[in-house]
């Protein structure tokens, strides 16, 4: 089959992440961003994003995070930089909610051994903690932090300097045809191609309106702290957190190489605009500052040093839309919150799904999660793979 000319709608992780991955297969690509590229507006751009194997009941997730390591570690080696830093995994639970329970169980399924913890040992294995709430903690030693800002510029730099790849900043794309693989830009503009990715992050019910009934944009506010000396020093070498004791489900991303510690939490607001204003309410912050007052020691004396407000779509259930749609469309939605870390592998095995007319089918079911090692992941990743990365 002759490789297709490829358009890209949309310079996030997965746009960016697929059009280097289709052009490693052969194909020429074009892709078109409403902003610059990359978006400071987009999901994909903060300071970092977490890769963590403890995934709740999603064992499919959990079993694609091998792939994901060693789809970044291709990146790395394109790219000639490695935007990574491990930090180990804490996992707590309480109060009812079985999120580390869950974890513990898919991780076991897959013969990933972690570290059971007693509650009553926490403090003194991790003295930056107060217990209040934990009824189940494990540790597991695999996860960390991707330079997420990093990541995408580094990649639409690269990008930029390939024959193969064109990328149109600042050009807004009005409409989509899914089976013609055709758009038009805000300024009338007429593109087309052989095929087409919509990676439209939180905007694309915009452009695709039926997939409001599935995808709902979802605001979500993270804060960066100023840490008085001591706790810096000590969190430097902290691990990530991720807890489900409560309604709110914080994580913590612990500072490695000069970016700051920041912590979010899991619970979709489902609600606003991206194209809005981005500016944080103390009502929106509150819920997430009370479970850092009772889970975080010393946290009275933690300063906020700034906010930052982002968008991304949620599911019903959590799982990605990668699916194809039309003739010559494929639409890709990985999001929920959790879908930076599977960017480069998004985009690889998108491009082989396209390149080598893989069934449609099968590939939305393994990017849902639902389908394990169904799809033979790409060649190119089994060094690493092998590895047990
Ligand atoms: C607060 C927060 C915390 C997160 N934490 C994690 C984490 O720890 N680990 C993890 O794995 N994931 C995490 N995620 C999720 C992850 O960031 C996203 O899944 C991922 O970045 C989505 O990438 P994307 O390319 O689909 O979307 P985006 O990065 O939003 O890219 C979509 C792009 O499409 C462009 N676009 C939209 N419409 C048009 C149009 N009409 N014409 C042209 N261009 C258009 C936009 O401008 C944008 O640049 C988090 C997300 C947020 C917001």
């Amino acid at each position: 089959m002759k490789a297709p000319k490829a358009i890209i709608v949309g310079g996030g992780i997965m746009g960016l992440a697929t059009a280097w991955a289709l052009a490693r297969e052969g194909c020429r690509v074009e892709v078109f961003e409403q902003g610059e590229l990359p978006n400071t507006l987009g999901s994909s751009f903060d300071e970092h994003r977490l890769i963590r194997h403890p995934y709740g009941e999603h064992i499919g997730y959990a079993q694609l995070i091998d792939d994901a390591f060693a789809a970044w570690d291709l990146l790395w080696g394109e790219l000639g930089e490695r935007f990574y830093a491990p930090t180990g995994t804490l996992a707590l639970s309480g109060n009812g909610a079985r999120w580390a329970e869950r974890s513990a169980a898919s991780l076991a399924a897959i013969g990933r051994p972690m570290t059971e913890i007693a509650v009553a040992d926490l403090p003194r294995r991790f003295p930056l903690l107060k217990t209040g709430g934990v009824e189940r903690a494990f540790w597991i030693e695999t996860g960390g932090v991707l330079f997420a800002q990093n990541i995408v510029n580094a990649l639409a730099r690269r990008l930029a300097a390939r024959p193969d790849i064109s990328l149109h900043a600042h050009t807004p794309v009005r409409t989509v045809d899914l089976d013609r693989a055709c758009i038009v830009t805000e300024t009338g503009a007429v593109h087309d191609a052989d095929v087409m990715v919509v990676a439209a992050g939180a905007w694309v019910t915009r452009l695709l309106p039926p997939l409001a009934s599935r995808l709902t944009p979802s605001r979500q506010v993270v804060a960066y702290f100023d840490l008085p000396v001591a706790a810096r020093d000590a969190w430097n070498k902290g691990p990530m957190i991720i807890e489900q004791t409560g309604d709110v489900g914080l994580y913590l991303v612990p500072p490695r190489q000069g970016r700051g510690l920041k912590i979010g939490d899991h619970a979709f607001s489902r609600t606003g605009d991206p194209t809005g204003a981005r500016e944080a309410s103390a009502a929106e912050l509150e819920p997430l500052l009370a479970r850092g007052r009772s889970l975080l020691q010393g946290f009275e004396h933690w300063r906020i040093e700034r906010l930052k407000v982002c968008f991304y779509t949620v599911t019903g259930d959590e799982r990605f839309i990668v699916e194809k749609q039309g003739n010559a469309g494929w639409v890709m939605s990985p999001c929920s919150g959790h879908g930076f870390k599977f960017g480069a592998l998004m985009g690889l095995e998108l491009a082989r799904t396209i390149v080598e007319g893989r069934d449609p089918l099968a590939h939305a079911r393994w990017a849902a999660g639902l389908e394990g090692d169904m799809i033979a992941p790409s060649p190119a990743l089994s060094p690493a793979r092998e590895r047990g990365v």
